[in-house]
């Protein structure tokens, strides 16, 4: 029987990051992916900032496109955010995953694709994990298992039994061709849709992919809104951006996917049992605002990989010290993100998604950025000055409309 220190179940940016980052320190490592390949299910938009790239030492050849553009329609305004050079990428989804496999391969990894985890249990203190293989079933022992299989947290929680309520949002996206001139359109930006015209209980965007390719796609949280009772298919409100927004009608469809995000409020999740350690999407990694998850999943696997080392030297005996740093970081965060987000998403009218736009075109795209992607969001109020003086102006210049009658004096300048 073969043996290993880790086996990784998940070969996603959690997996494919924990595998590389323990392969890269000497340890045995087996990395198991129920997909033939990485080009299957190749579900996530990703679009992360800059960052990522040299954070977790990603080479450019997994970047889809560059942005430095911002822009966010709702149903009655729209939002232009520019900086002069990039802050962020669109990567390649199955490239980044195929290129966390290899390097953590290269670094002495055994992958393992096309083979699904089916169960695993304990026998002389040892702990066999039963793997489907293409059609053959391998009984392997590990020193410790990690489920990294996203919203399924199939290690963590044994077929059949019960798991706790999360919150769902469900993505779909197609990947489109385009001609060049539409393309360059949409080229450099990431472009969100909110509101109840484009995409209530939820967001729609387009992304550049490459040249001549985007992403269009539309995300819905599973959950009763104050004020919507009845939404739409998601195809339709891609549709939509496709027909009233992008109006093109010479495109193809070369790819459709999308996947459900499972997310545990509060982050109640089981970080780990005995020694099983759940990591990435597996412990609500994924940031409920903008439903972006990668690089959080990565930097929880560099988390969960610091303290499986520990383990693996005897430094420590159980996994409460991965839960409690994971939980320093992430959950003041989290629970304000899930609050902003819920609020966004389901309680409110469509006129305040209208003025969250109106409030923000104020800032820089690097305040944008610091906000939406790196959680500031006491920078939210530096978009009030501007807000109320511009409120004041309006208010003014109505009073001087409708009292142009009476006053002497008609124009005002500003
Ligand atoms: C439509 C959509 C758009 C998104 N856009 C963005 C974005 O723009 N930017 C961003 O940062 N994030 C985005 N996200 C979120 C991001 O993709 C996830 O947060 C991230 O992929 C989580 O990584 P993970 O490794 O934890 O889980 P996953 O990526 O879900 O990986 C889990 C892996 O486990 C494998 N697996 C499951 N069960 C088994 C089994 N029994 N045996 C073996 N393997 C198994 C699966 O095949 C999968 O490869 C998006 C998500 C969706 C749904």
């Amino acid at each position: 029987m073969q043996q290993f220190d880790v086996v990784v179940v998940g070969g996603g940016p959690a997996g494919g990051q924990c595998a590389r980052s323990l392969a890269k320190v000497g340890r045995t490592v087996l990395l198991v992916e129920r997909h033939k390949n990485f080009d299957i299910n190749s579900f996530s938009s990703a679009g992360t900032p800059l960052q990522t790239l040299s954070q977790y030492d990603l080479p450019d050849s997994i970047v889809g496109s560059f942005w430095h553009k911002f822009v966010v329609v709702t149903s009655n305004q729209c939002g232009v955010w520019e900086a002069r050079s990039p802050l962020g990428v669109v990567l390649d989804f199955a490239k980044l995953r195929s290129f966390l496999a290899n390097d953590a391969q290269t670094q002495g990894s055994e992958v393992w694709m096309n083979a699904r985890y089916v169960k695993h249990w304990q026998r002389e203190g040892q702990t066999l994990v039963s793997l489907k293989r293409g059609s053959e079933e391998v009984v392997i022992s590990t020193r410790v298992l990690v489920d990294a299989t996203g919203p399924c947290r199939t290690v963590m929680y044994d077929k059949g039994s019960l798991k706790p309520d999360f919150l769902t949002g469900t993505g779909i996206e197609y990947l489109i061709e385009v001609e060049p001139e539409d393309y360059q359109r949409h080229a450099d930006a990431l472009t969100f849709f909110l509101g109840y015209k484009w995409m209530p209980k939820g967001y729609s965007w387009i992304f550049p992919m490459e040249p001549n390719q985007l992403k269009v796609g539309a995300g819905i949280i599973n959950q009763e809104h104050q004020y919507i009772q009845h939404t739409e298919p998601l195809k339709h409100y891609i549709q939509l951006i496709i027909d009233q927004y992008m109006q093109t009608q010479t495109y193809t469809i070369l790819d459709v996917h999308g996947s459900t995000l499972k997310y545990s409020r509060g982050l109640q999740d089981v970080y780990y049992r005995d020694n099983v350690v759940a990591i990435g999407d597996a412990v609500s990694t994924v940031n409920f605002l903008g439903g972006e998850g990668i690089r959080h999943a990565m930097q929880g696997a560099e988390i969960a990989s610091k303290h499986i080392q520990d383990y693996l030297d005897g430094k420590t005996q159980d996994f409460k010290g991965y839960q409690t740093e994971m939980h320093q970081i992430f959950l003041h965060t989290w629970n304000l993100a899930e609050k902003f987000g819920m609020k966004k998403y389901l309680q409110d009218s469509d006129n305040i998604v209208d003025k969250v736009v109106t409030y923000l075109k104020p800032l820089s795209l690097e305040d944008v950025v610091d906000i939406l992607f790196f959680y500031r969001f006491e920078k939210v109020s530096k978009g009030l000055p501007g807000y109320i003086l511009r409120k004041l102006k309006f208010a003014l210049q109505k009073l001087v409309q409708q009292t142009s009658g009476i006053f002497p004096f008609r124009k005002i300048t500003s």
